[in-house]
């Protein structure tokens, strides 16, 4: 706790004091671009890996990144996605799992939440993730495992963002779009997935607008 409260004074005396036009500029209002939602884990922070700023990235953390799907949960993800999209307007969402992910290794492992139970039932928000793994990755071990876990279950709670009629609508429209992206601790870099080649692929080297291109395809549009 030291460390936060001499934190906090030289917050306040060097950075604050420094910067005070673009602090005062924040204290107008808000529009970040982008709605980020990852892990609680403490060595994964959305503005250090991303490099952004205060004001970009709404931030939506928990344990293992998950999105209840639209209906299952009316804790504060849906909220905040709600929020992020109609309100804010944010035209991009990101959801980032990572490397060596806690959550996901106590979601292969479920016996060592016994006495866990509130862990326990949030995880039950992603049995999807469990049964894609139990179908697909039966002859998979160890890490090899977890590495799949990590990535089948970003793109599994992609596919739940989609069940928010917020989300939806915004899809529909061409005024979202959607990124699943995993945060390897080890290399310091990002994976993003694209619908386009079917893959987790590195951003690091590529130029901004060949990174764009790393996406999740928009849902299909129906002519009206
Ligand atoms: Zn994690």
């Amino acid at each position: 706790m030291e460390e936060l409260l001499s934190g906090i004074h030289q917050f306040h005396t060097q950075v604050f004091n420094r910067e005070k036009d673009f602090y005062s500029k924040l204290v107008a209002g808000q529009s970040p671009s982008t709605l980020f939602i990852g892990c609680s884990d403490s060595r994964v922070d959305p503005t250090i890996i991303t490099q952004s700023n205060l004001g970009e990235l709404f931030v939506l953390r928990n344990a293992g990144n998950i999105v209840p799907s639209y209906g299952a949960s009316n804790g504060g993800e849906s909220a905040t996605i709600e929020y992020a999209v109609s309100v804010l307007g944010v035209r991009d969402i990101v959801i980032c799992g990572h490397s060596g992910c806690g959550a996901l290794q106590a979601l292969l492992h479920p016996e060592k939440l016994a006495k866990l139970p509130l862990v326990k039932s949030w995880l039950n928000h992603a049995e999807a993730t469990r049964r894609v793994l139990d179908e697909n990755y039966s002859e998979v071990k160890g890490e090899a495992l977890l590495k799949a876990a990590i990535r089948e279950h970003v793109l599994m709670q992609i596919e739940n963002l989609q069940t928010h009629p917020c989300v939806a609508a915004k899809l529909q429209r061409g005024e979202l779009t959607l990124h699943a992206w995993v945060y390897r601790m080890e290399k310091g870099d990002i994976l993003a997935y694209s619908t386009e080649d079917g893959r987790f692929a590195t951003l690091t080297g590529l130029d901004p607008k060949e990174a764009k291109k790393r996406k999740v395809a928009n849902v299909r549009k129906v002519k009206r």
